[in-house]
């Protein structure tokens, strides 16, 4: 066996042996999946192909080789807990995958499969065992064709072909769908590697569940489509999807029993060695924080890299998840300064070949994971005493309630997932379902539909405190406040408090910035795209008021109203009017869901490939970021604003509702990610009988299409690669525009002495005498340079009986220039000329010309042309007869002619 393969050389053995094979290499795709609102991240090779499968999207080849950047870290496939503590698991990882799109079927797949393990990296033939497709329902064939494919291959063991129910070699991507067996390879390790031997019920065998034997590849026939339980279809066209752990693959090939040992990770591991001092043999006694580290450490560098950063909702809380729980193993080797960066240089060393996004982004990276572990550490101390407390209040029944969870998470920044390691490592369990059950709750407290306001952030004690202080006074009378922005009018209420720069104050002076605590809110609070609102708090007898410019929410429950004193000096308890800036509102809302219609416009005319990848909803604007592959024609943006616009005149009406989400979702509810974790969401319908629009949602939307008014798009382009970005105006905006260009034509048509009506004929008439006067001037310019040429014929010098023309055009076009060059040809029995002139630019520009004679005689224009175009810093060509350089200094024109002339004279 090759045993020294590089971790790089095998990937791009792999890609280059497949594109030998015709396949087209398809760099892996981001983690984050561009069209597919439903995951959270890119968790299989599939993903980015998935839609050509469902008939979605086509491609220019039907062949595809690629190794994919994979996350599995939430959701069903999550081997978080696991990661760290064995040899396999990992956050982060690759895949290898071949792919046949309609194209090539069984017999290639097998036969390549077969050559690139045993010819190409010499596996030895009986060491793999292959797996077949058999029903143990008997309702789909048993897969003999690929079985058949097997027995050809040289060298394989007949009696190394078993077969396998669905469990295991049968591939469904849903309920319904595109389906098909499959055939995997294993390979047989050897005895040596079984690690169940003292397990009595153990079958060391393929799919026995041991070290022993590992499922190296993975070969998916796409055959059928399932319609429904037990009815399966014949697909018009088969294809083939594969796939290889890279990590896997790696440790077979360089033959070593952990991933953490190949030369892809065990560097990762000797950088956090180095730092901590051990020695490998202590290392090895210990080895779960290494792994981690090695492990996150890969994974948020890949992240941060394809844009997720450290934060606190979807998919950023994963990324500040992973780093937090690296940082706190780092704890367990007493490394209590920042240490990732150094780990992550590592990664981008070693990965920077195969994924130069990592090179690029360097620097972002490493800030980020700094900054982060600094971050987590000012609230990792208190967060662990609290936690340490919780578990001593409850010593007896060993258990951290879902609650108390939760106030870790939110109020001390401790993520769930280090939260229940910890409780692990004392034999505590956290309750998990009351975790995500409290969060929930606060999610209904804080606004349903809501994403999670920031939490754990820097400043979230100060504000914690700040409203249990509120709560203790009684003034709130559960620890929330409240929000409500579906019904915007004015409420009347007591200031709850006044925060200036994070502190509580009694009063504010007129001109200072505060923040501004009511028991509920009426106010938008910034999420899913749409701005915050901005407003008045005013007292209710006038005395003073304050512009509010922002609302957030800065920990669990607490609202605050950010503006500035414009009028007087409020003070807490005093009556107040909140007031939400009404017609910028309105203004957002027929922005929103313009947004709405918008997507369900690309949808319909683009195709169903289209998903909404972010928005930004403002008051003067929308812009709508969507997955398409390529720029849209002009015709296409103009059915996209009239598929808009015939939305609005129809003025279809809008219906809210809160629903189950799983109910949302099969009514066919567009879901956007974000609104994954909470089981009740909010419903925005467009439309009655005819149902244009159905999203999930919890902005706030106009009544009626009709309010948007005009929808003009006003911009398209690329926001990244595969996803492009519209920005377009609604309502006032729109109608500012409109004005402004009604306005702007009827300057134009002024000053062109007609009217609107009559501009197009009048513009064209005065562009045909425009080029007709150019004509002229042309035709006049060169009458005179032919007169300057003929004028010049007492400048001709007879050298050896050659006739030698230096002459400057002044300023020239070339074609005349040819034309002269022409003229002197024929004026001459034999001559040679160099003739000068400025370009547009002002740039020198020469043409060398020779009678026949002299070129028989060898003398070459190219290289008289250059003589002169060498002094003004320039160089050119042509025919030995004709040629032409240009060049920079114009200033220079005479000695460059000289210069020429003293070459022509010394050559005749
Ligand atoms: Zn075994
Ligand atoms: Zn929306």
């Amino acid at each position: 066996m090759q045993s020294k393969n590089s971790g790089n050389d095998i990937r791009k053995t792999f890609i280059e042996f497949f594109e030998k094979k015709g396949h087209t290499f398809v760099p892996s795709s981001s983690l984050v999946p561009g069209g597919d609102q439903t995951l959270l991240f890119t968790n299989a090779g599939m993903v980015q192909f998935k839609d050509i499968f469902l008939g979605l999207d086509e491609r220019s080849y039907s062949r595809a080789a690629n190794s994919q950047k994979c996350m599995r870290v939430a959701g069903k496939h999550n081997d978080l807990e696991d990661v760290g503590r064995d040899d396999t698991h990992h956050t982060f990882f690759e895949m290898l995958g071949n792919w046949s799109f309609g194209d090539y079927y069984k017999k290639e797949a097998i036969a390549w499969a077969w050559e690139l393990l045993t010819d190409v990296w010499g596996i030895d033939r009986d060491k793999l065992w292959v797996t077949c497709f058999k029903d143990e329902k008997d309702e789909i064939p048993a897969d003999n064709e690929a079985a058949e494919y097997w027995k050809q291959q040289t060298g394989m063991d007949p009696s190394h072909i078993l077969f396998f129910g669905r469990k295991d070699n049968f591939w469904e991507m849903a309920d319904t769908g595109p389906c098909g067996p499959s055939s995997e390879i294993h390979i047989d390790r050897g005895i040596g590697y079984c690690d169940k031997k003292d397990d009595p019920n153990h079958q060391c065998g393929v799919n026995g569940d041991c070290a022993r034997f590992l499922e190296l590849w993975n070969l998916v026939f796409i055959q059928y489509n399932r319609i429904s339980k037990h009815e399966l279809l014949p697909l018009p066209k088969t294809h083939v999807d594969t796939g290889m752990g890279f990590e896997r693959i790696v440790s077979v090939l360089q033959d070593v029993n952990s991933n953490y040992k190949t030369d892809i990770l065990l560097p990762l591991m000797d950088v956090v060695l180095k730092l901590t001092g051990e020695t490998e043999k202590e290392r090895d006694e210990n080895l779960t924080p290494y792994r981690v580290i090695a492990d996150h450490a890969r994974a948020a560098t890949f992240l941060i890299s394809d844009g997720v950063v450290p934060g606190n909702i979807g998919r950023n809380y994963i990324c500040r998840m992973i780093i937090r729980r690296a940082a706190r193993f780092g704890t367990k080797l007493n490394l209590h300064e920042p240490f990732m960066a150094k780990v992550a240089e590592k990664v981008v060393d070693i990965y920077g070949g195969a994924y130069p996004e990592l090179v690029k982004n360097r620097e972002t990276i490493l800030d980020n994971l700094t900054r982060e572990e600094k971050r987590f550490r000012k609230t990792l101390d208190t967060g662990l005493s609290y936690l340490h407390e919780i578990m001593q209040k409850n010593k007896k029944e060993k258990k951290v309630s879902g609650k108390e969870a939760f106030e870790l998470y939110a109020t001390h920044g401790l993520p769930f997932e280090i939260t229940r390691d910890i409780a692990k490592e004392e034999g505590y369990v956290v309750d998990e379902s009351g975790f995500l059950e409290a969060m929930e709750q606060h999610k209904v407290e804080s606004g349903a539909g809501k994403e999670f306001g920031p939490l754990g952030g820097e400043d979230a004690d100060k504000y914690a405190a700040i409203l249990s202080e509120i709560v203790e006074a009684g003034k709130l009378a559960e620890k929330v406040v409240l929000n409500d922005p579906y019904d915007p009018a004015p409420t009347k209420q007591p200031l709850l408090a006044l925060i200036d720069n994070g502190n509580r104050v009694e009063q504010a002076k007129q001109g200072t910035e505060v923040e501004v605590v009511l028991g509920k809110t009426n106010f938008y609070i910034q999420s899913g795209g749409q701005v915050s609102d901005t407003g008045t708090i005013a007292a209710v007898d006038g005395t003073w008021e304050i512009r509010i410019e922002d609302v957030r929410k800065p920990t669990t429950g607490l609202i605050v109203h950010i503006g500035k004193v414009i009028k007087g000096t409020p003070k807490t308890g005093d009556q107040a009017v909140a007031a939400v800036d009404l017609q910028r509102r309105h203004d957002i809302m027929r922005n929103h869901t313009a947004t709405h219609l918008l997507h369900a416009a690309l949808r319909d005319i683009l195709g169903k490939h289209v998903r909404q990848a972010g928005s930004l909803v403002a008051p003067d604007r929308l812009r709508f970021d969507f997955t398409h592959p390529e720029a849209l024609t002009k015709k296409e943006i103009k059915k996209v604003e009239q598929f808009v616009n015939n939305a609005v005149l129809e003025n279809k009406e809008l219906h809210s509702n809160e629903k189950q989400l799983q109910e949302a979702i099969d009514e066919g509810a567009m879901a956007l990610f974000g609104e994954k974790y909470g089981d009740k969401v909010r419903t925005i319908v467009i439309g009655d009988e005819d149902v244009i629009s159905y999203e999930l949602c919890g902005g706030t939307h106009v009544d009626e299409t009709g309010e948007i008014g005009s929808f003009i798009i006003v911009s398209e382009g690329s926001a990244a690669a595969g996803i492009r970005r519209i920005e377009a105006i609604t309502g006032r905006k729109a109608q500012e525009m409109i004005e402004e260009r009604f306005a702007t034509l009827e300057r134009i048509a002024e000053s062109l002495h007609v009217n609107v009506d009559g501009l197009e004929e009048k513009l064209s008439a005065v562009l045909d005498k425009q080029n007709e006067l150019e004509k002229q001037n042309q035709e006049l310019q060169k009458s005179t340079l032919m007169v300057r040429y003929t004028e010049a014929k007492n400048e001709v010098d007879e050298v050896n009986g050659v006739s030698v023309l230096m002459l400057d055009l002044g300023n020239a076009d070339s074609a005349t220039m040819r034309e002269i060059a022409d003229r002197f040809r024929s004026d001459h029995s034999s001559g040679v000329a160099t003739f000068a002139a400025r370009n547009e630019k002002g740039e020198p520009f020469f043409i060398t010309t020779l009678t026949k004679d002299l070129v028989s005689k060898g003398l070459k224009a190219g290289e008289i042309v250059n003589a002169a175009a060498s002094v003004v810093g320039g160089r050119g060509g042509g025919r030995p007869d004709l040629a032409q350089a240009g060049g920079k200094d114009a200033s220079k024109i005479k000695e460059a002619l000289e210069a020429a002339k003293a070459y022509c004279t010394s050559k005749i």
